[in-house]
């Protein structure tokens, strides 16, 4: 069976429980959750049953500990998380504003995770994965790049896949050689999951289909579009469907594109139709947005089932 590896930032999130533009000014939170995209992906690999494993640093603090239980108690293997003593968890502080839109004050960089090594116990690791997840988000620093391009040059002689998740957030598109490694990566990868018009980062096209023909064309097996609650489509070679976004409530959006390319990823990789890939990764998607904290809405396949034939019905 495929075991995924992701590589990149763990942190925990704290939530401010009014809208507003931003932290000037005191306001209540509410936290920590886990959190980090990379982390949020591969804990809902793991609901679902999918082996897994991360490669990241915590520190020696309960912000650690919160994140280590969760991927743990969900089928992560975590052996490739190593926790530092001296070093201090991971944060986000994140406010939504009232157009929906958040605003983030991050502590990543300087934190425990800010530096990640491939040593002789991580490359064995990586040797035990098939397929890598990368998220964007995660290019934050130099060793985090050089780590998961070692990865993926280990897992790719292997004969393994790539899939990438550009998932920026304006805060870190600024930092130094970020373009270089988004397009390092990119040339890489198998399955390209971009979000709205992260489809067009990368290319001159005008059109979703022009852009999309370019990176079908680039050596790229699929492409999947993530439209929010307006649902995703699925683009490969000789194929494209779209399907609409479940009716549900959303309580907090944070979360549901890791879910959905998890969910999307490990059906892909297992196998499964397009379609049954995209419409797992829709129901998890959606489940995610129901649920208040950026992992909480992870889900099981019995509760993707049980969601997807409620709404059928
Ligand atoms: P993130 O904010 O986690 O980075 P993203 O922008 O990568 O998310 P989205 O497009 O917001 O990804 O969400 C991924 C998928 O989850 C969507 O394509 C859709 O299928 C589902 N989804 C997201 N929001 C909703 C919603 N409000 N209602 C129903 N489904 C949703
Ligand atoms: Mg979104």
């Amino acid at each position: 069976m495929h075991k995924i590896l992701t590589i990149g930032e763990i942190l925990v999130e704290i939530i401010a429980t009014e809208k507003g533009d931003g932290f000037r000014k005191a306001t209540p939170l509410i936290g920590p959750f886990p959190s980090g995209a990379p982390a949020i992906f591969i804990d809902q690999a793991g609901k679902l049953g999918q082996p897994c494993a991360i490669i990241s640093r915590v520190g020696g603090d309960d912000f650690g500990t919160v994140n280590l239980e969760r991927l743990k108690r969900d089928g992560v293997d975590i052996s490739g998380i190593e926790v530092d003593p001296l070093a201090t968890t991971g944060s986000a502080f994140v406010r939504y504003r009232p157009d929906g839109s958040r605003a983030f004050v991050f502590n990543i960089r300087d934190s425990a995770c800010g530096k990640i090594t491939l040593d002789e116990r991580m490359t064995r690791l990586v040797g035990e994965c098939s397929h890598v997840h990368v998220m964007g988000s995660s290019l934050y620093a130099p060793s985090v790049v050089e780590s998961i391009l070692a990865a993926i040059g280990i897992v790719k002689a292997g004969g393994g896949t790539v899939s990438f998740d550009p998932n920026l957030r304006p805060e870190i598109l600024k930092s130094p050689g970020m373009r270089e490694a988004l397009l390092t990566v990119l040339a890489e990868t198998d399955l390209f999951l971009p979000s709205g018009d992260e489809l067009f980062l990368f290319t001159e096209a005008k059109t979703e289909s022009q852009a999309v023909a370019e990176l079908l064309a680039s050596g790229i097996k699929a492409v999947v579009v993530k439209r929010g609650a307006a649902g995703a489509s699925y683009f490969d070679a000789g194929a494209a469907l779209s399907l609409p976004g479940f009716p549900v409530e959303e309580i907090d959006p944070t979360g549901a594109g890791d879910c959905f390319g998890a969910t999307f990823v490990s059906f892909w990789l297992n196998g499964a139709s397009p379609r049954e890939a995209l419409e797992f990764a829709a129901a998890s998607g959606a489940r995610a947005v129901m649920h208040f904290g950026p992992m909480e809405g992870a889900s099981t396949r019995a509760e993707l089932e049980r969601f997807i034939s409620e709404q059928q019905a």
